[in-house]
């Protein structure tokens, strides 16, 4: 039996921490998908276009090892999960708060499908407090994002800093 799991997040833009999970994500299942949500509910830096190619980008030195799609999705996770044959969700945890937030939802995936299980990775030490908010927030006012993101991530949040 193939273990498909789903990695499914904004990814505006993707950093190294959601890499370091990807890594990780890749030993437990003989095929990744990593779902890139159309709408958000939130406004993104990115568009759909640009967060698929930074994530394409990101997954490519796991592909000699693990099967991996890189797959736009809109509407319910649980759904999308269920289409794509997905039996495990993967999410990352970084502190308490996400903790709370993550707690809720996986309490509600699993009373929407029961064929679902969600596995928490917790985040590397060296990636706890990255978070694509504080990333974007860095690199509009200036500052230094090397340590946070790849090269070609860093170069598109400073080609946007130059432009607003
Ligand atoms: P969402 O919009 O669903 O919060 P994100 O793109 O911000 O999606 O994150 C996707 C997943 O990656 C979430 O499970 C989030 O907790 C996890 N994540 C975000 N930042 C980190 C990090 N620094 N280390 C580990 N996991 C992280």
């Amino acid at each position: 039996m193939t273990r498909v799991g789903l990695y499914p997040g904004s990814f505006d833009p993707i950093h190294n921490g959601h890499t370091d999970i990807i890594g990780r994500a890749v030993k437990l299942v003989d095929k990744l998908v990593l779902g890139v949500a159309i709408d958000t509910g939130k406004s993104m830096m990115f568009d759909l276009d640009e967060r698929v190619a930074i994530v394409e980008e990101a997954v490519a030195p796991f592909r000699a090892t693990t099967e991996i799609l890189v797959q736009p999705y809109a509407g319910l996770t649980t759904l999308f999960a269920r289409q794509i044959g997905a039996g495990i969700m993967v999410r990352g945890l970084r502190a308490v708060s996400d903790f709370e937030f993550e707690f809720s939802i996986t309490a509600m995936n699993q009373q929407l499908d029961r064929n679902i299980e969600t596995v928490f990775l917790m985040a590397d030490p060296r990636h706890l407090a990255i978070a694509s908010k504080l990333v974007k927030e860095i690199a509009m006012l200036g500052g230094d994002v090397t340590n946070f993101v790849s090269p070609s991530v860093k170069a598109r949040l400073m080609a946007k800093a130059a432009s607003c």
